[in-house]
């Protein structure tokens, strides 16, 4: 995980998790049963509150990052708080209906 964000880059991720309900063949970090969701979600907000303000884009991610529940729809609200023209890409296998 990087430890800071940078403008122009295109690997500006938020890892929410380690954890996932697929089981893709394909996966390059076989999903993980664990209890990382505070951890990773008080260093999101590390890198959020920190993050130039002209981030061109942020992207979402796990393991599956909705299986953070409150946390994943706080975390696109501190993004749009604090980087109101970043875009966000989620990385998910749930369906999302827009806001
Ligand atoms: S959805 Fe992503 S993290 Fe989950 S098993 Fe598939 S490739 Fe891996």
């Amino acid at each position: 995980m990087k430890e800071k964000f940078e403008t122009n880059s295109n690997s500006n991720v938020l890892f929410v998790t380690e954890n996932c309900n697929n089981n893709c063949i394909m996966c390059c970090q076989p999903p993980k049963r664990c209890n990382d969701f505070n951890y990773c979600f008080e260093q999101n907000i590390k890198l959020i509150k920190t993050a130039p303000r002209d981030v061109k884009t942020v992207c979402i991610t796990g393991g599956e990052p909705t299986l953070a529940g409150d946390n994943f729809f706080k975390l696109i609200e501190l993004v749009r708080e604090n980087l109101p023209e970043t875009e966000i890409h989620i990385l998910t296998t749930d369906v999302i209906l827009p806001i």
